[in-house]
């Protein structure tokens, strides 16, 4: 067992500092297992007051901790004694429990009942053979099922958690298993909560707790003590470990991690990547089962006539039908579907797409509409300044990246490059660069060039603030002797972000820099030239946005005035009446790899939709570069009535029906808050389109719920994104969104291509079987040799097409319709044939032996033989699904097919010549020309298939 959370040193020197701090009592700070068990119910007789009763400072010094973090060495001392902030896993059933499992199965207990009855026939052999056949394939699913989980495992290790952590006197990212008892912790808006966290600081904090309390409206928090016997849901002053920030800021102390924690003490994994179970699987599932009812009915009427016709003797008779049933049912699908299922999981993973949920890849493959966040998806989220417009001027900026190498120059009348600007020269540039410097979290620093800093600049925070921070170190500004008072944190409601800030010399200002139209908004006059106040000119300014925007360039204005002199008055109340400093054009260069994957999608018949937040006219410049714009998907006409982009407001004002009727022509959203995408996304599904739809913002999850693929940005994302969504981008890409799509067509291709190639086996041995008794003719397959069959293909064969590459038009095709059964008509009608043929070839080879008088035991194994080889042809006509296999492809590009063939080869072989399997088995050595037959045969069957796939496409 682990040590828990909170023993030893931490707890102890807590517990001595608590009864200096409060009079000797015995203290837990929700980490004390013997302590906490009382926790939920506050503390109950003799406990202590409990962290959320306490003032800040107390907790903090019980904790031997300040508001200013630990030091890395106290910190790393803490993990040791107290262990990683982890929960140990769900507890997994015993070993038994999980190979137990694999024989409640509807075959199993055929084979378990066709045991018993050759037990009282007295044929021990046979006995022995059918249950070690029957535990076999109970460890095949068991090693199948185990790979599965492990594959999922490893993808559930890829979706860590991080937190923001004061170390060493400054935040730092650390993983949040390193999360100890007295860390300083910062949580906003759409973070996971690391561990459970006494508040010291709280701004409009509202968190979602429905994991605890199973309330789900959120909850608000604050800095205040409650009483000690507060219950969970009512414990305002603390934060607990896994539940998701709403809304807002907080900073608070680490009370208690891992098993210590109020989930660990629930012991509930909130987040899960799902179970191996998908509709695919479970529509296979009831299929295995009414397959098995069928063949149960059809072994009644087998028994029937072989009795009443043809005077078939009872142990014959359940031999028969032993055989029959062994035969028809698919037992290693359900696995086999799993099996290409976590495969193909793990190629995406590898391809940087993590899937959470199992069923999104076979969503994925009919994707019909790609709804993407713009900036850092499409494009590459590096944001540099280009362009200052003021009240009467433009400044040109020079420079890449974040390092503040470059200079800010005046345009000239001609458009040219004039003088080098200068702060006290230009004070409406003054104006605009320190409002853009003071309103910003992002700091440039140097060191270490992995952010994509250009000469060591690397920048920490957010890229449009680095963007204006570098444009202000470029023009010069020097923050030094600036303090902030108050800040209204940036959100992607609001589109701006303000600051109070005091001057050197004491005095206050308010600064806002945010989206254009909602600065303006705000603002009454403007800077004049001259660095004066002047009335605002709007008309001008919103040209000047057009103009910025239309030249596919990020705009942001920045606005300013002197602080209110009431100290009270809350900083959003006071953001009126400002002056418009001026406007900054950014760009944000396009991602190369995306303008491919939207071409490449729009082969595949996929739309792909721009929703931003930028302005409208960036958008669409940006969309038109990017091949959204101007081009119609799928084979679909732009509406020539649609309008080329829809506004956030302009959506608001449309009734769901004017919605609906533009929604699929409309290729670009601007302007947008988190709350119009839903209605995006449930337009486009009420036509049936099935909706793959990116989020990265807190405010974003219920889109990602409502979409058929929810995928979240694995970067920038929130944790609350990542939970509701489907699938996780580990590196924010569009162009991954595509790879996805096309893995998931590729993974649907192959289990297709299984389940194509596994029934014919089922269908082969049934038909034998069956006209055998009815007609009254020798058995050319005993019950054994069938589970023969049946295991060696299992094992060898059906494993490679999980392997199988994509089909070179998998992107060319349309996608696929969701509702459409894996099984339609055209399969049914080639598993059919194949039965057919297969089984028509081995009861060819089997009566043409014993016409020439072979042993039953030799005819047997010929026949045993010829479905084996049959199989193995057949197999490469299952590499291709529509495509012709009569090329020299067929040879290429999957090994494992190769080694599948060798080993099942080599598996024959033991059956045929190896005398313990001639016990066993009723096998008998057979020839070379058996050997040759069989092997032409085979060659036939291939050649037919390929007849039948020809005559298929033609039709088609
Ligand atoms: P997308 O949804 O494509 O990622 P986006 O990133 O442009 O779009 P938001 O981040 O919501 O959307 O930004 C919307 C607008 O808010 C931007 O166009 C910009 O004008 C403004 N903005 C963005 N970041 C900041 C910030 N840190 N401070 C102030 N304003 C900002």
């Amino acid at each position: 067992m682990r040590v828990p959370q909170s023993v030893g040193g931490v707890r102890g020197a807590y517990v001595g500092a608590r009864e200096r701090a409060i009079g000797g009592e015995m203290g837990r700070m929700g980490s004390a297992p013997d302590a906490s068990v009382e926790s939920t119910a506050g503390p109950g007789a003799g406990g202590a007051p409990a962290p959320w009763s306490l003032a800040p400072d107390a907790v903090l010094a019980a904790l031997r901790a300040d508001a200013g973090g630990l030091g890395s060495a106290d910190a790393a001392t803490r993990l040791a004694e107290v262990g990683a902030n982890r929960l140990p896993p769900p507890e997994r059933d015993p070993l038994w429990k999980r190979v137990l499992v694999h024989f409640d199965d509807i075959l199993i207990y055929i084979l378990l009942v066709s045991a018993v009855l050759k037990a009282i026939l007295g044929d021990w052999v046979d006995f022995t053979v059918i249950l070690a056949v029957a535990v076999i394939n109970a460890a095949i699913g068991f090693i199948q099922e185990g790979r599965a989980e492990s594959a999922l495992d490893g993808i559930r290790q890829m979706l860590s958690v991080h937190a923001e952590t004061r170390r060493d006197g400054a935040w730092a990212k650390v993983d949040a298993d390193d999360v100890v008892p007295g860390d300083v912790v910062r949580v906003r808006s759409g973070d996971k909560v690391p561990a459970d966290v006494r508040l010291l600081q709280a701004t409009n904090l509202r968190v979602e707790e429905s994991a605890l309390t199973g309330e789900s409206v959120a909850a608000a928090k604050s800095v205040d003590a409650v009483a000690a016997d507060a219950g969970v849901g009512d414990r305002t002053s603390m934060l607990f470990s896994g539940t998701l920030v709403a809304a807002g800021q907080g900073v608070g102390v680490v009370t208690a991690t891992g098993e210590a924690t109020e989930i660990g003490r629930i012991q509930t994994m909130i987040s899960e990547v799902t179970s191996l179970e998908t509709p695919l699987t479970r529509q296979l599932d009831r299929f295995g089962k009414a397959l098995a009812v069928l063949i149960l009915g059809m072994a009644v009427v087998m028994v029937l006539v072989g009795r009443l016709v043809h005077d078939f003797s009872v142990a014959e008779l359940v031999s028969a039908s032993i055989g029959f049933a062994v035969a028809a049912v698919p037992e290693g699908l359900p696995a086999l579907v799993t099996i290409t299922l976590a495969l193909g999981v793990q190629q995406m993973a590898r391809r940087r797409a993590i899937t959470r949920k199992l069923p999104a890849v076979e969503t994925l493959g009919s994707v019909t509409t790609v709804c993407s966040d713009k900036t850092g998806t499409l494009t590459k989220n590096e944001m540099t300044a280009r362009s200052v417009r003021t009240g009467a001027r433009e400044f040109a900026v020079s420079g890449v990246g974040y390092a503040p190498d470059g200079e800010v120059a005046l345009v000239g009348p001609d458009g040219g490059r004039g003088r080098h600007a200068d702060l006290t020269e230009d004070p409406d540039l003054a104006a605009v660069a320190t409002v853009m410097m003071l309103c910003n979290d992002a700091r440039i620093v140097v060191g270490g060039s992995d952010d994509g800093g250009a000469g060591g600049w690397r920048l920490v925070g957010e890229p449009t603030e680095g963007a204006v921070r570098t444009l202000g170190m470029k023009a010069g500004v020097d923050p030094v002797g600036w303090s902030r008072v108050a800040v209204v944190p940036f959100e992607s409601e609001n589109k701006f972000m303000a600051t109070q800030d005091r001057d050197p010399d004491g005095g206050l200002h308010v600064h806002l820099k945010g989206a254009p139209d909602r600065v303006l908004d705000r603002c009454a006059t403007q800077t004049s030239p001259a660095g004066a106040s002047e009335p605002l000119d709007r008309a001008f300014w919103e040209r000047q946005i057009d103009a910025l925007g239309g030249q596919g360039l990020r705009v942001l204005a920045a606005a300013r005035r002197s602080a209110p002199t009431d100290p009270a008055a809350e900083l959003v109340e006071t953001l009126t009446d400002l002056e418009l400093c001026g406007l900054v054009g950014i760009v944000d260069p396009p991602r190369p790899e995306a303008v491919d994957a939207i071409a490449q999608c729009r082969d595949a018949g996929i739309r792909v939709k721009m929703i931003t937040g930028d302005h409208a006219g960036t958008a669409v410049a940006i969309g038109r570069e990017m091949g959204i714009v101007g081009a119609a998907a799928g084979g679909r006409d732009a509406g020539a009535d649609a309008p080329a982009v829809l506004t956030g407001p302009e959506l608001e004002a449309m009734t769901t029906e004017e919605l609906r009727a533009v929604v699929r022509d409309v290729d670009v959203y601007a302007r947008t808050s988190p709350e119009h995408k839903i209605r995006i996304v449930s337009a486009l599904q009420a036509h049936g389109e099935v909706v793959a739809m990116t989020g990265d913002g807190v405010n974003d999850a219920p889109a990602l719920t409502q979409a058929d693929v929810g995928v979240a940005m694995g970067i920038k994302g929130t944790e609350a994104t990542k939970e509701a969504a489907e699938v996780v981008l580990a590196d924010d890409n569009f162009a991954t969104i595509e790879r996805a799509v096309e893995e998931g067509r590729r993974i649907y291709d192959n289990i297709r291509k299984s389940v194509l190639f596994l029934l014919p086996t089922n269908g082969a041995q049934s038909l034998v079987i069956l006209v055998a008794v009815l007609f009254g003719l020798t058995l050319p397959l005993a019950p054994v040799q069938v589970l023969w069959i049946n295991m060696i293909t299992a094992v060898t064969l059906s494993l490679g097409l999980a392997y199988e590459r994509a089909e070179p038009d998998v992107m060319r095709r349309p996608p696929r319709d969701p509702g459409a059964s894996i099984l339609d008509a055209v399969f049914v009608r080639r598993i059919l044939v194949v039965s057919l043929l297969i089984g028509g070839a081995t009861m060819l080879v089997f009566y043409a032996e014993r016409a020439q008088d072979t042993p039953l035991a030799e005819a047997q194994t010929t026949a045993v033989t010829m479905l084996a080889l049959g199989q193995l042809a057949y197999l490469f006509n299952c590499r291709f699904l529509d495509r012709s296999s009569v090329t020299l492809d067929v040879l290429r590009g999957n090994r494992v097919i190769w080694i599948s063939a060798g080993a099942l080869i080599a598996l024959q072989c033991v059956f045929v010549y190896a005398p313990f399997m001639h016990d066993w088995f009723d096998a008998a050595p057979i020839g070379l020309e058996e050997w040759g037959k069989t092997l032409g045969l085979s060659v036939v069957v291939f050649v037919l298939v390929e007849g039948v796939k020809w005559w298929g496409a033609r039709r088609h």
